[in-house]
């Protein structure tokens, strides 16, 4: 691929915004309890909600948090959601106390970015894959109404974040199904998204790289009231994250940038020309 063929590739490549807004046109309807998939947005074409389903409150902000940021700083309502706090996230804290902190963390990070934190009551590490969970996630989801969900990855050897992207799939669609009777009406969310995240790299294969550029700074000084975000747990997330950024940045022609994955049928087209 010589120089010019390279730089077009990734002009290519260079979704920005625009990967979180609803693009207009050659969809079909959803299917009951399906997401609309670009179908819908606000009338400005930028979401109206975004919101982070994390295991852990951690992943939340670290994996997830840059999207979340961006599209706060487009006008936006964002919301964290973590399934647990990440309580037994430290070798030296006991959870009883290490569950507060992680919690005071994501209450001071989500009110720095402008979002919303919500917590469900799960055990770190006993996260159920269950219909109780789903149900609680849809609740969480009818009321908070997010156009776009960021969430993990199925293919993680953490068996947290492999309940917690079962648990969304089935929350999305229970949230969008009418005849499903909850406090709130339905809810249909317009797109969902995979992070990346090294503890789920296996099968993440990144088609949308979003330009976090005008929001870095201040989502990594979130980031960084979390106390193991530089390093205190055993993995240096500071650094990782700041490299991932830079380089996902290489490869996408942006200064900074996070990469998401999308449900495979998020991608399919509807077209009447190509
Ligand atoms: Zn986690």
């Amino acid at each position: 691929m010589d120089h010019s063929t390279r730089r077009n590739f990734l002009k290519d490549f260079s979704f920005g915004a625009a990967a979180l807004s609803a693009a207009p046109g050659e969809q079909t309807k959803p299917m009951p309890g399906r997401p609309a998939f670009g179908e819908a947005g606000s009338e400005t074409g930028k979401p109206s909600s975004i919101m982070a389903i994390a295991a852990h409150a951690g992943d939340g902000f670290f994996a997830m948090g840059a999207p979340v940021a961006l599209a706060i700083h487009q006008g936006s309502q964002g919301t964290f959601l973590s399934l647990s706090l990440g309580e037994k996230g430290s070798a030296t804290i006991p959870p009883e106390r290490y569950g507060p902190m992680q919690r005071e963390a994501s209450e001071r990070a989500a009110r720095l970015l402008g979002a919303a934190a919500a917590f469900l009551p799960y055990s770190d590490g006993e996260i159920p894959a269950n219909d109780e969970a789903a149900f609680a996630v849809c609740d969480a989801i009818r009321k908070y109404k997010p156009d776009i969900v960021v969430t993990h990855w199925r293919e993680s050897w953490h068996k947290d974040h492999r309940a917690c992207y079962k648990i969304v799939d089935d929350a999305i669609f229970y949230a969008g199904l009418p005849a499903i009777a909850r406090k709130a009406p339905a809810h249909t969310v317009q797109k969902l998204f995979f992070a990346e995240n090294w503890e789920d790299a296996q099968g993440f294969a990144a088609d949308t790289y979003l330009d976090i550029t005008p929001v870095f700074d201040r989502w990594f000084e979130a980031c960084a009231l979390f106390p193991m975000w530089r390093g205190e747990t055993g993995f240096r997330y500071n650094d990782y994250y700041h490299s991932l950024a830079v380089a996902r940045g290489c490869l996408s022609n942006f200064k900074y940038a996070a990469s998401l994955m999308s449900p495979s049928e998020q991608l399919v087209r509807h077209a009447r020309v190509l």
